[in-house]
C-alpha cells in the first residue's frame, strides 16, 4: 500500500516554490557574508572551530534559539510565546519526520511528503507505532504552537497586557510574513481535521474536530484547506529572508561566530550582517530607552536603527540620535553589540580624516618632552568634562595631598582630550590621532598608574589605548585603594545618599561596587528603583549629537524624579557630565564622589 504513495499533488507547489526561494536566498546571503569576512576573523573561525567554543555555541543555540532563555528572564509571557513558536515548530518537524519513518520505514520521502504526511497517507492504518501514538503527540505539539499564535495575536492587540509599552512598527516584508505565519497553523489544524473527518484518522484534537466537521466535509473542501496550508507556508518562506524572520537563520551562525571570538569593530565589516539580520525586531529594546519613554522620540531606537541599516536607508539623524547608554544592549535577547554597530555606522556616514587638525596637540607634547622632567608614578587625567567642573578638580587635589601622592597632572602639562568624543561621533581616524598623542605622553612620562575622574576617558583608555605597564583606574577605584591601604580615612556621617551609576562606568566598565563601598563609609546609601545594570542615563551623553536640548531636559527631569523618590538628601555620582545633567533635573544637591570624600576626609592616625 505504501509503495503507491507518490507524495505529489498540485497543492504542494506553493510550499515547494517557497522552500526553494528561501534556501536559495539564504545560501546567497551566507556565501556573501562568509566569503567577505576579513582575514583576522577567518583566522578566529579556524582557531575556534575544533575547540570547546563550538560545543558551547551548539548549547547556546539550543537554549537561546529554541528555548529563548533570555526572553523568559525579561518577560515570561513573551518567553512562552517565542518558545512555543520555535521549539513547537521544530518538534513538529522532527517528530513528524520520525512518524514518517515509523510508518513508512527507511524509504525515500521527499520534503513535502513529511510536511503533508497526513493527507498523503490518509488511506493508511493509523494506529500507534513503536508503542507511540504519533497522532496524539503531533496534535499536542500543534496545540502548543497554536497557543503561541493566540498569544502573538493578543500581543499585537494589547501589548501592555504582555508587559510591553510599545511594539515595533512592521515593514512590508514583516506584514506579509506575519500575516502568513498566523494562517499556517490554524490552516494545518483545519486541513488535518477535514482529512480526519473524511477518512476516520486523527489524534484527539484533529480527530474530534474532524468528527464535528464530518457532516460538512467534502473532498473539495479538504483540498482547499491543504492548498491554504501550503500557500501560507509558501508565502511565509518567500517573505522570510526579507523580513524580521530572517533572524531564525542568522542567529545560529552569529552565535558560533561570536563564540569563536568575532566581534563588530569601529569600522563596518561583513560580520555586522550577521548581527543586523539576527535582530528579530522583538522590540524589547524599546521600553528601556529613555529617549522614547521620557523624551517621546520615536523611530530612532536600536530596533529602528538596525532595521534602517539592514534595508540601506539609514540616515544621520537615526545614527546620531542615541546616547549609547547601553540600556537596550543589556536587554537584547540576541546579545547584539548595539553600541558598536551604531558607532561603526556613524563612522561610515561621517568619518572625515584631517591629519593636520590636531597639530596643536603635537606641539604640546613636543614642548613637554623638551622640559625633560623625571619619571612620575601616578598621573591624573581629569578629562575635558572634569576641567569644566573645578570643584571635582579641587577635591581630587585635596585627596592626593591627604594621601601624600606626588601626582603628575596630565591636563596641566600637555594632555589633550581622550579622543572618545570624536570616536563617538564617528571620526575614528581623528580620534586615533588624539589617542596616539596622549599615549606617547603617558608612556614617556614613565607612569605606572593613570587615574581619571571621567568614566568616558576611563573606557577609552582601557579599550582603545595601548599603555604597556600603566594601570588605568577610575578615581572611585583609586580612592578605595587609598582607604584600604590606610593612606586616607573617612569620617562616617548621618547623611542619606543615593548613588547614580554613570553609563560608561557601570554598563561600560562594570564598576558598580567601589563607589558604593565609599559612599557607605560616609552615610546611608539608598538605591533608586532602576540601578546598576538597569541604571538610567543622565540624559546628557556626549554620544547623542542628534538630541535637542528639550529632549535632554525632559530626560534630566525624569531622572531627577527617580532620585527624589528614594528619600535621600543628596545624589552622588562619579562622572562630571552626569553631575551637571542630574543637577539640572532635581532640586536635590548633586555632588561627585570625590567632593563628598573631600568633605569626609579625616586625619590618618
Ligand atoms: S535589537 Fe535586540 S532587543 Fe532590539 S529588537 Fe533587535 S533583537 Fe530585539
Ligand atoms: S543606547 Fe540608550 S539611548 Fe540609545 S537606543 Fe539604546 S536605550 Fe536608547
Amino acid at each position: 500500500m505504501t509503495d503507491n504513495l507518490t507524495f505529489y499533488s498540485g497543492f504542494v507547489v506553493p510550499f515547494v516554490l517557497g522552500t526553494s526561494v528561501l534556501f536559495a536566498v539564504i545560501l546567497y546571503k551566507y556565501i556573501r557574508w562568509f566569503t567577505r569576512l576579513p582575514r583576522r576573523d577567518v583566522q578566529k573561525v579556524r582557531r575556534g572551530l575544533f575547540s570547546l567554543a563550538t560545543v558551547r555555541a551548539a548549547w547556546e543555540c539550543f537554549t537561546e534559539c529554541l528555548l529563548h532563555r533570555r526572553i523568559w528572564r525579561v518577560n515570561p509571557l513573551l518567553g512562552y510565546m517565542h518558545t512555543s513558536f520555535a521549539l513547537g515548530w521544530a518538534l513538529l518537524i522532527v517528530v513528524g519526520w520520525i512518524e514518517t519513518v515509523a510508518y513508512l520505514g527507511g524509504r525515500f520521502v521527499p520534503l513535502q511528503g513529511h510536511i503533508f504526511f497526513k493527507v498523503f497517507t490518509s488511506g493508511l492504518e493509523h494506529g500507534p507505532r513503536w508503542g507511540v501514538d504519533f497522532e496524539a503527540v503531533m496534535d499536542l505539539l500543534l496545540l502548543y504552537v497554536l497557543s503561541g499564535v493566540a498569544l502573538a495575536l493578543f500581543k499585537r492587540l494589547r501589548s501592555r497586557a504582555l508587559g510591553m509599552r510599545r511594539t515595533t512598527r512592521l515593514t512590508l516584508g514583516d506584514r506579509v510574513a506575519l500575516g502568513s505565519l498566523w494562517f499556517i497553523f490554524p490552516m494545518r489544524l483545519v486541513a488535518e481535521s477535514l482529512t480526519s473527518g473524511l477518512h476516520g484518522s486523527g489524534g484527539p484534537i484533529t480527530g474530534s474536530l474532524g468528527a464535528l466537521l464530518a457532516p460538512v466535509a467534502t473532498p473539495g473542501l479538504e483540498l482547499a484547506a491543504w492548498w491554504g496550508y501550503s500557500a501560507a507556508l509558501g508565502v511565509f518562506f518567500v517573505a522570510m529572508p526579507f523580513s524580521r524572520y530572517m533572524h531564525i537563520f542568522t542567529e545560529v551562525p552569529l552565535i558560533f561566530l561570536r563564540r569563536w571570538g568575532v566581534r563588530s569593530e569601529v569600522r563596518e565589516k561583513s560580520f555586522d550582517n550577521f548581527q543586523i539580520e539576527a535582530c528579530s525586531r522583538c522590540g524589547l529594546c524599546l521600553d528601556p530607552c529613555q529617549m522614547q519613554r521620557d523624551a517621546g522620540l520615536e523611530q530612532v531606537q536600536s530596533v529602528y536603527f538596525i532595521r534602517d541599516r539592514r534595508y540601506n536607508r539609514l540616515t544621520r539623524r537615526v545614527a546620531d540620535t542615541c546616547m549609547m547608554c547601553g540600556r537596550c544592549e543589556t536587554r537584547c535577547p540576541v546579545g547584539l553589540e548595539l553600541n558598536s554597530l551604531r558607532l561603526n555606522s556613524r563612522h561610515a556616514l561621517r568619518n572625515t580624516p584631517a591629519h593636520d587638525r590636531y597639530a596643536y596637540a603635537k606641539l604640546r607634547i613636543t614642548n613637554y618632552e623638551l622640559r625633560g622632567n623625571t619619571p612620575d608614578k601616578v598621573g591624573y587625567f581629569a578629562g575635558c568634562m572634569t576641567l569644566l567642573s573645578p570643584r571635582i578638580l579641587r577635591a581630587m587635589e585635596s585627596i592626593f595631598t591627604a594621601a601624600g601622592e606626588d601626582v603628575w597632572w596630565a591636563d596641566r602639562e600637555g594632555g589633550v582630550c581622550c579622543g572618545r568624543p570624536l570616536k563617538l561621533s564617528g571620526e575614528v581616524d581623528a580620534a586615533r590621532e588624539m589617542m596616539r598623542i596622549n599615549a606617547e605622553m603617558f608612556t614617556a612620562r614613565g607612569l605606572t598608574t593613570l587615574v581619571t575622574s571621567c568614566p568616558i576617558c576611563l573606557k577609552v583608555f582601557r579599550e582603545d589605548y595601548v599603555l604597556p605597564g600603566i594601570e588605568v583606574l577610575h578615581h572611585s577605584e583609586y580612592i578605595e585603594r587609598l582607604i584600604a591601604g590606610g593612606r586616607i580615612a573617612l569620617t562616617p556621617g548621618t547623611e542619606r545618599f543615593t548613588y547614580h551609576d554613570p553609563c560608561e562606568l557601570g554598563r561600560g566598565c562594570g564598576i558598580y561596587e567601589p563607589p558604593r563601598d565609599i559612599v557607605r563609609r560616609m552615610g546611608t546609601l539608598l538605591e533608586p528603583a532602576e540601578t546598576r545594570e538597569e541604571a538610567l542615563c543622565c540624559g546628557s551623553s556626549i554620544a547623542a549629537g542628534g538630541l535637542d536640548k528639550n529632549a535632554v531636559a525632559r530626560m534630566g527631569t525624569a531622572v531627577g524624579r527617580v532620585f527624589e523618590q528614594t528619600g535621600a538628601g543628596s545624589v552622588v555620582t562619579a562622572c562630571p557630565l552626569c553631575k551637571k545633567a542630574i543637577a539640572r533635573g532635581t532640586s536635590l544637591p548633586v555632588a561627585d564622589l570625590a567632593e563628598v570624600v573631600e568633605r569626609h576626609l579625616a586625619a590618618v592616625k
